[in-house]
């Protein structure tokens, strides 16, 4: 049999490489991971989730202090945002998750971390720094970056993606986002609230388009009224540098030109696997229109090398990430065949309020034929969110013909912490009235969920049959007030 320098390699110290390297090192492979990069913790540590969820953190803050009167506070006198300040908590915060996520510690765990742009020279080996090691097993875990549509002009305007958007030596006064899904939107919300004037140019008739139309309408609306200003079914075609501002010429629904002009540009329309450079084709890698072809255990065609996380080109969140990693674990190193499954996938956009799903939603139960009862209940009947001065949003929840959940989204406050017990009826296969039988703290945002399933047994309680039954049993006199 061969020998390899380690039992598993890893290309890639983000969600998914660090997932798998800590955890095949801990069940006691010789593990290798390697990082580009000059620091472990990838995209969603460096320049997505931390940085986004801080900065989201800092303007909502500055949105209540402007909104202080609404909380029976003294109107406050703000100064306008000092961009460093906001980079600097910014990068505070990275520093101290990044000591988890250091060279250091995954070392103490038993994994060699390399730095370095690492290929593959055949199946089992790969050169980094003049070096060659070979493992046998290896794992792409290498990321995405962020897709650069084609628009006339491009390549000659200074843009900003999630790399740069973080790390601005000033707020800009003006921005177009392009693109309407969770990044752009999030952002767009975000800068608007630190005082910069945003314009989200979206090619399709919603923003977030994997979501269903009354949600995502409900939550434009709430950025428009902040100020937002939205223009869907739009093309940019194309852009130009027009020194202090940056010209986007957009085809708009009605197929008109039209120019829009901003001191940025932020192209956020989706994002593409990290898979070149790699030397993937030289290996006879089989590659698809996303990422490497895989198949449901996370194999690639040479049944020894898996892809986990964004490279994946799929469900690209840091979840997704860390679930695929321990699925990745279970084949490669404990043998013990799992297959991915993402009918529970969770996702959530970090707007104020926040939207978070399970499961299905209205369009893609249609989609699959599948038929389904709605159940809704408003945040503005909820207690806890009027005293919170929080009562946009509501909680949908849908049901298949033999009343199983099937999804639940919720558009509102805390949406991605609420949408936690769903996370456990549909994982664990739990009937409904686990929910509502369940007693729930009084004043709670979670009361919505109990609310929402309540709505739903409420017609079967106090139906007129039961109704008629308690009336002949115990001789009920029925209505005291006409
Ligand atoms: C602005 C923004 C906000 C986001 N917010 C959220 C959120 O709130 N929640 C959420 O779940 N997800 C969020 N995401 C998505 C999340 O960041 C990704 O899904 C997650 O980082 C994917 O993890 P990964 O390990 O696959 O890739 P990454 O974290 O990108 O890690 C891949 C690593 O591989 C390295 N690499 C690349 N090529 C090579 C090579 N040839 N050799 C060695 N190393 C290499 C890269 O440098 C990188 O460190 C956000 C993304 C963005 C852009």
């Amino acid at each position: 049999m061969a020998d390899f320098d380690f039992d598993i390699g890893i290309l890639g110290g983000g969600a998914a490489g660090l997932t798998v390297a800590s955890g095949a090192a801990r069940f006691g492979a010789k593990t290798l991971l390697i990082e580009k990069e000059l620091e472990l913790g990838g995209d969603c540590l460096h320049f997505g989730c931390v940085p986004s969820k801080t900065l989201i953190r800092t303007a909502h803050l500055y949105h209540l202090m402007k909104h202080s009167e609404k909380y029976g506070l003294p109107r406050v006198d703000l100064k306008p945002v000092d961009f460093r300040e906001v980079t600097r908590r910014i990068r505070s915060v990275i520093r101290v998750i990044q000591e988890h996520d250091s060279r250091e510690r995954f070392c103490s765990l038993g994994v060699r971390v390399e730095f370095g742009t690492a290929y593959f020279t055949d199946e089992h080996s790969i050169r980094l720094n003049g070096e060659r090691f070979t493992a046998k097993k290896w794992v792409i875990a290498t990321g995405s970056s962020p897709f650069i549509p084609p628009m006339e002009g491009i390549e000659k305007t200074p843009y900003l993606t999630n790399k740069e958007l973080f790390f601005l030596d000033s707020l800009p006064k003006s921005m177009i986002a392009i693109g309407g899904g969770p990044v752009a939107i999030e952002m767009a919300q975000a800068f608007n609230r630190l005082g910069t004037k945003v314009t989200v140019v979206e090619l399709g008739k919603q923003i977030l388009g994997a979501e269903d139309k009354d949600m995502a309408e409900q939550l434009m609306n709430i950025l428009t009224s902040e100020g937002v200003t939205f223009s869907l079914g739009s093309m940019p075609i194309n852009t130009k540098d027009l020194g202090n501002e940056k010209e986007v010429i957009i085809k708009n629904s009605e197929g008109k030109t039209i120019p829009l002009r901003a001191e940025t540009i932020l192209v956020a329309v989706g994002r593409k696997a990290n898979i070149h450079g790699l030397g993937l084709e030289d290996i006879s890698m089989e590659i698809g229109k996303k990422g490497p072809e895989i198949d449901n255990r996370l194999r690639t065609n040479h049944k020894h090398i898996f892809v986990a996380g964004d490279a994946t080109g799929s469900y690209q969140f840091t979840h997704a990430a860390g679930y695929e990693g321990g699925i990745v674990l279970s084949n490669a190193v404990l043998h013990l065949p799992r297959k991915a499954d993402y009918t529970n996938m969770p996702w959530c956009t970090y707007t104020d309020p926040e939207l978070a799903s399970i499961g299905m939603n209205e369009k893609t139960a249609a989609a699959s034929g599948i038929s389904y009862t709605v159940w809704s209940e408003e945040f503005r009947t909820n207690d806890r969110s009027l005293a919170e001065g929080e009562e946009t949003g509501k909680i949908k929840l849908l049901l298949d013909e033999r009343e199983k959940p099937i999804g639940i989204q919720i558009l509102g406050p805390s949406a991605g912490e609420l949408i936690g017990e769903w996370i456990a009826v549909m994982n664990g296969h739990m009937k409904l009235s686990a929910i509502a039988s369940a007693v729930h703290p009084y004043p709670t945002l979670g009361e919505i969920n109990k609310k929402v399933v309540g709505s739903f047994f409420s017609g079967k309680i106090f139906s007129d049959k039961v109704k008629k039954a308690l009336k002949f049993f115990f001789s009920l006199k029925g209505r005291a007030c006409g």
